[in-house]
């Protein structure tokens, strides 16, 4: 039966003589893996659409056990990544916690769109990688359902605190009145793991929450303080990645070039 979708090309690796097998992240299968038959040759007419980060409409026999390619048509390829080695690896990063987190035969949701106009900003906006990464983790946490509540402290309700200690494996926040530091210490002796507290002012938590309920066309429009939007960057890596239990190689690699630049 041939199946046609939209989907981006998250990973594409040589199979056999002459043959490609693409990795790709639908709205409606989720994550597919796509033989492209004589994809490495020259004139291969799967060529332009079976490169990483393509954007592209797939025409495949779809089987239980198979995807055979048929026609693939590229409409986005975020060429512009190409122009600078931090964005490349910002996308390589994106691309991994992507298909990490998309099931096989089951909607991708918000993740996926989410993914695309991270790619789009890098690409054809020309954004901050650093910018673009803290956008992408913390609307990810909200896209697989894994977001803080941030609205007030969880213990007495209220909104109005200079400093909270935001509980990353709970999602919570606890003000610092209602005191966390002692109550950490008694959960490490209980359960022998200490808890995750990131410390967070008032001011990094608004914009957090920001972040993640901004509208889309507002989504990359991050506060001007250098430091909080540093803060912000630590804050959502480590929320994201503890959630998701994974050593992404990509995002190592990703904080080398950093370094580097
Ligand atoms: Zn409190």
């Amino acid at each position: 039966m041939l199946t046609q979708t939209d989907g981006l090309v998250v990973n594409s690796t040589d199979s056999g003589e002459s043959d490609k097998l693409l990795t790709l992240i639908t709205e409606r299968y989720g994550k597919m893996f796509v033989y492209a038959r004589g994809g490495r040759r020259l004139n291969s007419k799967f060529m332009a659409a079976s490169l990483k980060f393509t954007f592209g409409d797939f025409v495949m026999d779809k089987t239980d056990k198979l995807n055979i390619l048929h026609e693939a048509t590229p409409k986005r390829s975020f060429f512009g990544l190409q122009k600078d080695i931090t964005s490349l690896c910002l996308a390589d990063y994106i691309c991994e916690v992507l298909a990490d987190t998309t099931m096989e035969n089951e909607p991708s949701g918000k993740a996926l769109p989410l993914a695309l106009n991270c790619l789009y900003a890098l690409s054809e906006k020309g954004y901050p990688p650093q910018d673009v990464k803290t956008v992408f983790e913390l609307r990810m946490t909200e896209a697989l359902g894994l977001n803080p509540d941030l609205s007030c402290c969880c213990r007495c309700g209220r909104s109005d605190r200079e400093w909270y200690y935001l509980d990353v494996m709970n999602g919570e926040l606890i003000c610092h009145d209602c005191g966390v530091p002692s109550d950490d210490d008694r959960t490490r002796e209980l359960t022998g793991t200490a808890r995750i507290m990131i410390l967070m002012s008032s001011a990094e938590v608004y914009a957090a929450d920001r972040v993640i309920g901004a509208d889309k066309s507002r989504m990359f429009s991050l506060p001007n303080d250098k430091a909080l939007r540093r803060k912000l960057g630590e804050m959502s890596e480590k929320y994201l990645i503890n959630h998701l239990e994974h050593n992404y190689k990509t995002l190592d690699f990703y904080k080398e070039m950093i370094k580097l630049g």
